[in-house]
């Protein structure tokens, strides 16, 4: 490998290999024109990966060159390019799939037996996940999701990059949590990202005086922040040396008068609350627990995907607590069915007990939240669940699954390939998304379960012709 390893961007046209390469070179600003020895319709920049300078060579201008099919003089420069690579980042588009031509390149790519980090790119939104899970059909390892023009996934490119070419790197650390800090972001920074929580609850459940209690005389009080959206109220603090940055529905619903305005109110609150927070703590009165408008806001929670614990306050008026509690906790595994396992933690403001239990329910979820489980975990849990309670038939064939993966996390979001997806009936897939829960201790936060179509992801295609 020379000094300055070089990587070819490649992939069929529209992709996005400009904006990837623009994205990348563009956070260091350090664009160089005229590095010898390389064809003009060829676009070279450098950027920087701790303190290592990696050339990067896109393979964009030769677009023009290709009008339908890919052009073979495309397909040459391509090669050329990898030829001269020491690394491939092989780009394809989610949104769009596995395409002929994706394929075709892709068979550039392994021949070449150079190292290929495989993009998934244009990642962001629900509809890139089919994409992305065909893109293990071609052969080239792991898809890595991104979206180049929202600057998401970038981190755990950087750091499969990285990994590839040998290169040890601080950022390396907050690789695989699925953020969307750009690269240029140091591993300090990345370690002192504030956990976002946000308190809601009905008027008077004490979220208030829970926030008081939380901020305390003694912490210090960093925001309010800048950068968020103007009528959010966030403050910024450390709970044990762990930085929190907290969204206070409190402050906002003050300025509604009459109850019924506070009611709506408070739910659009929480609602935007809920956008902005990482954990959300429901905040309900001891004394009137679980009504229906805290199961709409814990429902609200779950289903954007976020980690949802339930504070239960007031708990110095309760006189039965264990029965109390229990009576609860019931309560949450009946309502919130479609989340086992959520954390119920009694808590008074007031007297400012039972905080601590309730930091560390939050810190706690938030780790199962951002939690990776590894492909070869994942597909070995898989044929055991099978066989304990095997996938039922459709139109007399048994159907199947092959493999499983998880592609993001915040929240955990697996796929599985499926033999006939539409066949396959919800209690099922509730049965594998239970059991995967348990088996990989997962409580507490939403688990999203996707099945793509696919006989088998490793299997060569067939001719076209002939039904896959
Ligand atoms: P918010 O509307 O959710 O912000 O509720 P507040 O924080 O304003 O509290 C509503 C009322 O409940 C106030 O009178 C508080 O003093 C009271 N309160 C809050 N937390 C507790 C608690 O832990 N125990 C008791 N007994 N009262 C509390």
């Amino acid at each position: 490998m020379s000094s300055t390893p070089t990587i070819a961007i490649v992939g069929r046209p529209n992709v996005g290999k400009s904006t990837l390469f623009n994205r990348l070179t563009q956070t260091r600003d350090a664009l160089v024109s005229d590095i010898p020895g390389l064809t003009r319709d060829r676009r070279d920049g450098v950027f920087e990966v701790g303190e290592h300078t990696l050339r990067l060579t896109d393979t964009a201008g030769l677009e023009d060159a290709s009008k339908g099919s890919i052009a073979d003089r495309m397909r040459q420069q391509s090669m050329a390019a990898i030829e001269a690579a020491d690394l491939v980042l092989f780009v394809i588009d989610a949104r769009a799939g596995i395409t002929p031509d994706d394929e075709a390149f892709a068979r550039i790519a392994r021949s070449s037996g150079k190292p290929v980090v495989l993009v998934a790119n244009k990642s962001e939104g629900r509809a890139a996940a089919g994409g992305f899970y065909e893109a293990f059909k071609l052969g080239l390892g792991d898809p890595v999701a991104v979206s180049a023009e929202h600057g998401e996934g970038l981190s755990d490119l950087i750091a499969d990059v990285a990994s590839a070419l040998g290169l040890k790197i601080t950022v390396r650390e907050k690789a695989r949590r699925g953020d969307d800090e750009e690269p240029a972001e140091d591993a300090a920074t990345a370690k002192r990202k504030p956990l976002r929580i946000a308190i809601v609850g009905r008027p008077n459940a004490g979220k208030s005086t829970l926030v008081n209690a939380l901020l305390g005389e003694d912490r210090m009080i960093t925001g309010p922040e800048p950068g968020l959206t103007r009528d959010a109220v966030s403050t910024a603090f450390d709970w044990k040396g762990r930085p929190i940055l907290l969204f206070d529905t409190a402050g906002l619903r003050r300025k509604a008068k009459i109850t019924e305005e506070a009611e709506k109110l408070s739910a659009s609150d929480a609602i935007r609350a809920i956008r902005f927070a990482e954990v959300v703590v429901i905040l309900v009165d001891a004394e009137h627990p679980l009504e229906h408008q805290d199961l709409t806001i814990a429902g609200h929670a779950a289903e954007e995907g976020r980690a949802v614990i339930i504070g239960v306050n007031k708990w110095d008026l309760i006189d039965n607590k264990q029965r109390h509690l229990k009576d609860i906790r019931d309560k949450v595994a009946n309502s919130l069915a479609q989340v086992p396992g959520i954390s119920v933690v009694p808590v008074s403001a007031l007297s400012e007990s039972g905080l601590d239990k309730l930091m560390q329910a939050v810190f706690s979820t938030a780790e199962i939240w951002n939690r990776r489980i590894s492909t070869p975990e994942l597909n070995r849990w898989l044929p055991s669940a099978l066989a304990r309670h095997a996938p039922p038939a459709s139109s007399g064939r048994r159907i199947k699954l092959r493999f499983i993966t998880q592609p993001s996390t915040r929240p955990p979001t697996f796929v599985a390939f499926c033999s006939k997806p539409e066949g396959l009936p919800k209690s099922y897939i509730k049965y594998l998304t239970n059991d995967l829960r348990d088996t990989f201790k997962m409580p507490g936060v939403p688990i999203r379960f996707n099945l793509r179509k696919s006989d088998n992801p490793f299997e060569k295609r067939r001719g076209r012709s002939g039904k896959s």
